[in-house]
């Protein structure tokens, strides 16, 4: 017998009629056998249409963040009821459960908490007793009883630690697609599904944009060492099987996929005078407010002054531009400028660390179509260009044609 956590996403769980088709998925392992743990997001696009009415309020204030949260739960303790609701009526022991119920406790960073610890107590009783518990992702409590949550996308996560705490034989993650894809393949036809990849690839992917996992779940199920698989709602299909082992023996694609993210902005200060601690001066306000700097760039130039550009997530950068006008002047920089019209891609693949040629090959195929590269970074198994967000998808199928990841 085998102990699966399976976590099942908005698409798979927008209608009645679609948690009833996710009901009897759920029978059906447990028919085979298996005891089952279920992980469940909001309706459709719920967690989306809350977050805009949060906006309209004006809630990017970090002192409205505790309500934010209590919001923004709201989604997955609806799909809990509704599909423990649907368990019941097929026939099920079934119980739901809030990330407080069963104890997910977090840091009391708000809209964006990391899982501190799951008390496993309630889970396990259910398990023993053939109860199925269903239980809201992407949510906790901090240890004064706020409910918090744990950034967008964030129920592959609960997943994942679940699935760890529990010593479960696979975490299981239900989407729209049949597994994980060379690329987005709702942005490239040709995108082949693959059967197997390793945590370290996917971190990249995952951290570097592909959707379809959330980071922080590929990191947490990497440590515990536990499978992830991702699989289809939709279908019958194995999906792709993320382990620790590389099991296949024929040399590997130097390239394993394309991730891409618009999630992008970029602020430059320029002409900031080049002395010792002026990064830490600039960076470090931008850091206070909770905002994540991913690529950072900087040129001296002939007249010993520089120019400081990083990269931050699109919605933060009306926090960022806010910060870097009063910070600019502190520094003695000369202006701020920004583009908040970027995104950014990447090419990812343990092959590069025994293959030269693959960041000059990336530039030739971008400059054969005619596109401008504003940013580079590169790490031993990676390399992100920056771009203008019109020509990410351009850019995005051609590397993929380039590099043969196209399907046969
Ligand atoms: P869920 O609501 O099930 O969590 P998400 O929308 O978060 O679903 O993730 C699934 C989506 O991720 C897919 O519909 C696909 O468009 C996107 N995606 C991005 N990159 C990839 C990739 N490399 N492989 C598969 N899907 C990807
Ligand atoms: N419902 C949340 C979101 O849309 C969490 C998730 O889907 O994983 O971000
Ligand atoms: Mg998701």
């Amino acid at each position: 017998m085998s102990l699966f956590v399976k976590k099942f996403g908005g698409t798979s769980l927008a209608t009645l009629d679609h948690i009833k088709r996710v009901a009897e998925k759920i029978i059906k392992a447990r028919d085979q056998g298996d005891d089952v743990v279920v992980v469940v997001s909001a309706m459709g696009h719920e967690t989306d249409r809350l977050a805009t009415l949060a906006k309209e309020i004006g809630a990017n204030d970090s002192n409205l963040h505790r309500e934010v949260d209590v919001l923004l739960s709201t989604g997955e303790q609806v799909t809990t009821a509704l599909l423990t609701m649907t368990l019941i009526k097929m026939g099920c022991q079934a119980k739901s459960y809030t990330g407080g119920q069963v104890s997910i406790t977090t840091n009391t960073v708000h809209t964006k908490a990391r899982i501190l610890d799951i008390n496993v107590d309630k889970l396990q009783a259910d398990i023993a007793k053939g109860t199925i518990a269903v239980v809201a992702g992407f949510q906790g409590v901090d240890e004064n009883q706020n409910i918090t949550t744990i950034g967008r996308g964030g129920s592959d996560t609960t997943a994942a630690a679940l699935a760890s705490v529990l010593g479960a034989d696979e975490c299981q993650i239900y989407t729209d697609v049949e597994g994980v894809f060379t690329t987005d393949p709702r942005v490239v036809e040709g995108a082949r599904c693959l059967s197997r990849n390793t945590f370290e690839e996917m971190l990249e992917l995952a951290s570097l944009g592909s959707r379809v996992l959330h980071s922080r779940a590929v990191e947490i199920a990497s440590k515990y060492k536990v499978p992830i698989r991702v699989l289809s709602t939709f279908s019958d299909a194995e999906g792709t099987l993320i382990t620790n082992e590389d099991n296949e023996t024929m040399e590997k694609p130097i390239i394993s996929g394309i991730a891409f993210t618009r999630d992008e902005a970029k602020l430059t200060v320029l002409g900031v005078p080049d002395i010792p601690g002026v990064a830490a001066q600039i960076l470090g306000p931008v850091s206070d407010a909770n905002v994540e700097v991913d690529m950072i760039v900087q040129n001296v130039a002939a007249d010993k002054s520089t120019d400081f550009t990083f990269t931050v997530r699109r919605e933060d950068y009306d926090a960022a531009m806010k910060i870097l006008n009063k910070v600019a002047n502190d520094v003695g920089a000369r202006e701020v400028s920004g583009d908040n019209k970027i995104a950014k891609l990447s090419l990812v693949g343990v092959g590069m660390r025994s293959h030269a040629g693959v960041a000059s090959k990336m530039f030739q195929v971008l400059f054969d179509e005619s596109i401008n590269i504003q940013m580079i970074s590169t790490s031993e198994i990676k390399i992100s260009v920056v771009v203008a967000e019109k020509y990410i998808e351009l850019a995005v199928r051609a590397l993929h044609s380039a590099f043969d990841l196209d399907k046969d």
